[in-house]
């Protein structure tokens, strides 16, 4: 399958990736980038081959939740390889306090290279870890690039389902299936008296799915555990029997 539109001359990249997933979020900081990177694993885990790309150019956190902060691919675009997914990022690339006042098309055109020109071999799936919202990138991207479907990924709170919407609506207007809504930070949960809090409210990821008609796919709490696993550089879901690695290998088997 030819994964871009207009693709240029040279060998296409794309030609063994049988699915190109994005995976977007109305606003940032509801774990977007945290759910790409588990749910990559999770995939791989369930014997996938699966690529990830960190197209998030405001705050590339692949790297880090990869343990990858320092991979510099030399020469030809090689993705790293780590916990079972092949790594390419914005981060290992430019400085990203440089590419910040890159201006749209510039910015366009960075991530369309990283997609195009990375030697990802077949694949079963590649991601796409978007931007947070719905701007001028995010919508060329989904544009130019010939996407399977998309992911959205949300916390229970209705500002984050205000923007949410948005996203939907972004993706139905380019054709571009929503193949369904991950609810992130549903409910927290204690380590020390096991009292479950709703922090963000509750099951509010899931109403708006029913609410925009597509699949709710699932939810993940908000826990200590993946917090320290991403900032450790390695994503939870590498420990499947951790109720978090279930929650997300949950999701990942909506997707097979
Ligand atoms: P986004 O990509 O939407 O900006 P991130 O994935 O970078 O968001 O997550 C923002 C912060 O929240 C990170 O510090 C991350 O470790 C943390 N985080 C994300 N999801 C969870 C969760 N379910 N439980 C605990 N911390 C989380």
């Amino acid at each position: 399958a030819s994964g871009t539109a207009g693709a240029g001359e040279g060998p296409d990249n794309l030609a063994g990736v049988k699915r190109i997933i994005a995976v977007g979020s109305g606003k940032g900081g509801v774990g977007k980038s945290t759910v790409s990177a588990n749910l990559a694993v999770s995939l791989a885990a369930l014997g996938w081959r699966v690529g990830l790309v960190d197209a998030d150019i405001f705050g590339p956190s692949i790297p880090l939740l990869f343990g990858a902060e320092g991979y510099r691919p030399k020469g030809a675009f090689i993705p790293l390889e780590a916990h079972g997914v092949k790594v390419m990022s914005i981060g290992f690339l430019v400085d990203p306090a440089k590419a910040v006042v890159w201006r749209g098309p510039m910015v366009t055109g960075a991530l369309m290279q990283l997609v195009r020109d990375t030697q990802w071999g077949p694949l079963d799936a590649l991601l796409i870890d978007l931007p947070p919202g719905t701007g001028d990138i995010q919508l060329s991207l989904s544009q130019r690039v010939a996407l399977t479907g998309a992911v959205v990924v949300t916390t229970p709170q209705d500002l984050a389902l205000i923007d949410v919407r948005k996203a939907t609506n972004m993706f139905e207007a380019v054709k571009v299936p929503v193949l369904g809504m991950v609810e992130n930070m549903a409910t927290f949960v204690c380590p020390n008296c096991g009292t479950e809090t709703d922090i963000f409210g509750h099951g509010g990821g899931e109403r708006e799915a029913e609410a925009e008609g597509v699949p709710f796919l699932g939810r993940i709490p908000l826990t200590r555990a993946i917090r320290d696993a991403s900032d450790n550089g390695r994503p939870i879901a590498t420990d499947p029997a951790s109720p978090e690695g279930k929650a997300y290998a949950a999701i990942a088997a909506e997707l097979v």
